[in-house]
């Protein structure tokens, strides 16, 4: 499937976000418009500090504009399983082994159609953490910690992935197979962001919004 830029899964319309801290303001993000496309793969790219968590965390209503509005398709608006969300820090529960952790939006989504739902051991096992399934996440690495939280994320089969840094504790080889995971879920129709300053990700993207002191400056 080709981007269908006709119907975006979620958009943003001159969207600003202010902090004050210490009686300074900060811009974080300044004016930005963008769609994000289903069939996809976008780019969030911007060095640190250019606003690229604070835009996303605008997307995924965890904070909220000064100015302009998000705007979220109602079929993935109208379902928190429709849109998965992975943060830099991953947000792995610490009491749930990584099978657990990636099982629990399943369990969390009673009401659904399970037969979207991907096969937990394929998805372990694509994502080389298989072994690891009764572990606790700290008893793993790092970048085994990170690919549970992929997992978690695509383990409903989402119509918008979101995900910070994604690549960023993966040796080249792994970086390669989930960005091909990444082109699967877009190919299918999702919508995908990926924020990164990498360079890999940048070139197996479709599009790349540039981020510089809060504003899009291409894309
Ligand atoms: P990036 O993810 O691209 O590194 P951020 O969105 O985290 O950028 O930050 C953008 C700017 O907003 C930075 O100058 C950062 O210091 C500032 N900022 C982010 N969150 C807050 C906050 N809660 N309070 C004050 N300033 C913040
Ligand atoms: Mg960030």
């Amino acid at each position: 499937m080709s981007a269908d830029l006709s119907n975006p899964a979620i958009w943003l319309d001159g969207v600003s976000r202010h902090y004050t801290s210490g009686g300074q303001t900060i811009t974080a993000v300044s004016d930005v418009s963008l769609e994000l496309a289903g069939g996809a793969v976008h780019a969030l790219a911007g060095p640190s500090g250019s606003g690229k968590t604070t835009l996303i965390n605008l997307m995924i209503d965890a904070e909220q504009p000064d100015e302009g509005r998000v705007h979220v398709r109602d079929d993935v608006a109208g379902g928190w399983e429709h849109m998965a969300f992975v943060p830099q820090g991953l947000g792995l529960m610490n009491e749930l082994t990584i099978e657990e952790n990636v099982a629990l939006p399943l369990r969390l989504d009673a009401s659904s159609n399970r037969s979207s739902h991907r096969d937990i051991d394929e998805l372990l096992e694509s994502l080389s953490i298989s072994e690891l399934a009764h572990r606790f996440p700290r008893d793993v690495s790092l970048g085994e910690q990170q690919r549970a939280a992929l997992a978690r994320a695509f383990v409903t089969n989402p119509r918008v992935v979101i995900a910070d840094e994604p690549t960023a504790h993966q040796d080249e080889q792994r970086a390669r197979s989930i960005m091909a995971m990444f082109a699967g879920l877009a190919a299918a129709g999702a919508a995908v962001l990926l924020a990164t300053h990498e360079q890999r990700i940048l070139d197996k993207a479709d599009t790349v919004f540039m981020l510089e002191n809060g504003q899009l400056i291409s894309g």
